[in-house]
């Protein structure tokens, strides 16, 4: 690991790197997805890139194939986990303002009940 890596080291890169355990539902060689430890419906994974963008603020196109991968990976999990065809919803914080916890760009792949508006008010 390099020195840029090691300042945007997360929880979540030590789970791609599997330094700490989690429930890791697929890898490959560019995202790494695993369920959330505090799950908001019957199904929640994180879908993040084995590389640590911080956030969507410093994406760039050199991140397109992880980023791209992410959405096939998001499809592959809803459909293994059975919440593709009643639907599930896609989640990306941004920031504080975004209420972005962990800064290792993740994507929420949540389902398995209906999720209601997609913001509340
Ligand atoms: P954010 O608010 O940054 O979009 O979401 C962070 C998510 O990471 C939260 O849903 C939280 O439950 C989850 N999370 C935080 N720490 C861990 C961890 O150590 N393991 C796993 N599997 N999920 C985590």
């Amino acid at each position: 690991m390099n020195q840029e890596h090691k300042e945007q080291d997360t929880i979540f890169g030590k789970i791609v790197r599997r330094e700490i355990p989690a429930d890791i539902v697929y890898s490959d060689d560019l995202v790494t997805a695993f369920r959330d430890v505090n799950p908001q419906a019957p199904t929640h994974v994180l879908v993040v890139p084995n590389d640590p963008i911080p956030s969507v603020r410093e994406v760039s196109t050199s991140h397109e194939a992880a980023l791209g991968r992410m959405f096939t990976v998001a499809a592959q999990i809803a459909r293994k986990e059975g919440v593709a065809d009643d639907g599930f919803r896609l989640i990306v914080n941004c920031g504080d303002d975004g209420g972005q916890e962990v800064y290792h760009l993740h994507m929420h792949v949540v389902g398995g009940r209906p999720l209601g508006r997609m913001l509340p008010g």
